[in-house]
């Protein structure tokens, strides 16, 4: 049994996706069970961090870096995901553009980071499901080709966000 007093591990993940995916609400929902309609890219800031214990008690400080709305300017470069132990790479389930866009993110990230990086590809708006336009098998199979976890969510109905926050933590401390 795994002792709680040990140094708290330190994570770094970024979120990475097309603008208007729901990578601001995801977070916001996870940090403060809070859900706003609006836009979020310029309302929040891009650095949260977060002491989480799992359900097997193991304990890890993850730091979150949401974008600031560059995605937008396609801005979004090496700065901001250097060093990052994962990564969330977020599209729309409505949304087709926004998954070939998760695509070319996994191919720049496994360019510039190699492997070792903690994937999760994560389905967003699973509240829309009468407007999805990518079946959960096709994006399950395209995870497993390229070594991801895949999880889907909706920031909006709060389902799917804690456990998705609690798997990348995991997959993190057990790539340590
Ligand atoms: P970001 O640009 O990726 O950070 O996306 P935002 O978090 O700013 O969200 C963009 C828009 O999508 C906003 O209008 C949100 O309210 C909406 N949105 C985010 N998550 C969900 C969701 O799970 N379901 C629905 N229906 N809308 C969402
Ligand atoms: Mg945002």
């Amino acid at each position: 049994r795994r002792t709680r007093s040990g140094p708290i591990l330190n994570f770094k993940a970024v979120l990475l996706g097309e603008g208007c995916v729901g990578k601001t609400s995801l977070v916001l929902r996870y940090m403060e069970d809070k859900f706003n309609s609006q836009h979020l890219s310029t309302l929040q800031a891009s650095f949260v961090t977060k002491k989480i214990t799992l359900p097997d008690e193991r304990r890890a400080q993850l730091n979150i870096w949401d974008t600031a709305g560059q995605e937008r300017f396609h801005a979004l470069g090496p700065i901001y995901y250097r060093g990052s132990d994962g990564a969330l790479l977020v599209y729309d389930i409505t949304d087709q553009d926004s998954f070939q866009k998760v695509k070319s993110w996994v191919r720049e990230l496994k360019q510039m980071l190699g492997s070792d990086i903690t994937l999760i590809i994560v389905g967003n708006k699973t509240d829309l499901e009468d407007q999805r336009a990518i079946d959960y098998e096709s994006a399950v199979q395209y995870a497993r080709t390229v070594g991801a976890q895949y999880v889907e969510t909706s920031a909006k109905e709060n389902e799917g966000v804690t456990e998705l926050f609690e798997l990348l933590t995991q997959l993190m401390l057990d790539q340590r």
